[in-house]
């Protein structure tokens, strides 16, 4: 039978990666140390709503970081982009994410969206009536990307409440700067919340593929960000998305992009596709091993760095025939 060229790509990367034993599930969260390291899915979305998919892509697991792309859409939404300028910054730190060195020495404001500071930051604005209504209201956004309903994990929300002193220390920190209100702990909730929202790596690829398609949901054709946000959430993925490998990856791999510890990565190919792959072990930065190693192959053979993209150097539309 014939299959799209990209397809028998993804299934040869997938076989060549399969066995591959290197880096660790994350622990620290001590729910995350269940992932199996095994698991592995690559998926990839058109924006004409044409699905590629390999391995593990239907396997739930928790969003983490990832979700700090789309809370920051929200905000961007809820508070307007300048007004959440003068709160958190747009500038890479080259720190880990889970790091509050910088939020002390030095602007008093956390460095971007992408590290936790800046993450914490970003939830406290999301606007309600109370805490079960942001809650609604940011699930209703998550589900406007994903195209069906989505749910918190409640094991991995109440396993990160229960061990995240550093965040919360972050927190407390920014409340003692007059950079977020007292209402801490609804803060702090909400953002143990949106990283424990399951996902699978099909739902994530949906999700890139909408960011983009100028905010569209390919699959539903649901508007579920305004087209006039889409620039600065990838401005933000492109320089702070991939922990403190964010310029490697630029320089590497070229897609604005974000990933999380529970082994996810998401990237947007602006115009071409959404592409997500999922595999627990990480590397010493926080990034999912195999994941790094299947986005610079594809990267490398459809041309999908910007800088090719915006010298027509893309080759996907020969990715898209039938071998
Ligand atoms: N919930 C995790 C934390 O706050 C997210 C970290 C991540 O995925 O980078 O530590």
């Amino acid at each position: 039978m014939a299959i799209a060229a990209v397809q028998s790509f993804l299934n040869q990367l997938y076989h060549e990666l399969k066995g591959l034993s290197e880096g660790r599930v994350a622990t620290y969260i001590p729910e995350l140390a269940k992932a199996n390291p095994d698991w592995f899915g690559i998926s990839v979305v058109t924006l004409d709503g044409q699905v590629f998919e390999v391995g593990d892509v239907a396997q739930k697991f928790t969003i983490q970081s990832i979700s700090k792309v789309f809370v920051y859409s929200m905000a961007l939404e809820d508070y307007g982009r300048e007004n959440l300028l003068k709160k958190v910054g747009v500038e890479p730190t080259g720190d880990p994410f889970n790091s509050l060195i910088r939020l002390d020495e030095d602007s008093k404001r956390p460095d971007n969206p992408m590290v936790n500071a800046g993450a914490i930051a970003t939830t406290s604005l999301i606007t309600g009536q109370d805490p079960a209504d942001r809650l609604n209201r940011m699930l209703a956004m998550f589900q406007r990307y994903v195209g069906d309903e989505v749910f918190v994990d409640v094991s991995t929300f109440v396993s990160e409440r229960s061990t995240g002193h550093r965040n919360r220390a972050m927190a407390h920190l920014m409340l003692n700067f007059g950079l977020i209100d007292e209402h801490i702990d609804e803060a702090l909730d909400l953002y143990f919340q949106q990283c424990s929202v399951l996902v699978t790596c099909h739902d994530l690829a949906v999700m890139a593929a909408t960011l983009a398609n100028k905010g569209v949901n390919p699959l539903t054709g649901v508007q579920a960000v305004g087209a006039e946000h889409v620039r600065d959430i990838l401005s933000v993925m492109y320089t702070c998305g991939m922990y403190n490998f964010a310029g490697e990856w630029a320089f590497r791999v070229g897609i604005p992009a974000k990933s999380g510890v529970s082994g996810g990565i998401l990237a947007v190919v602006p115009n071409q596709a959404g592409i997500a792959v999922f595999s627990p072990p990480l590397d010493g930065h926080g990034n999912s091993v195999r994941g790094l190693k299947v986005f610079e192959a594809l990267s490398q053979e459809y041309g999908f760095h910007l800088f090719d993209l915006s010298l027509g150097h893309c080759r996907f539309a020969q990715g898209l025939q039938q071998t």
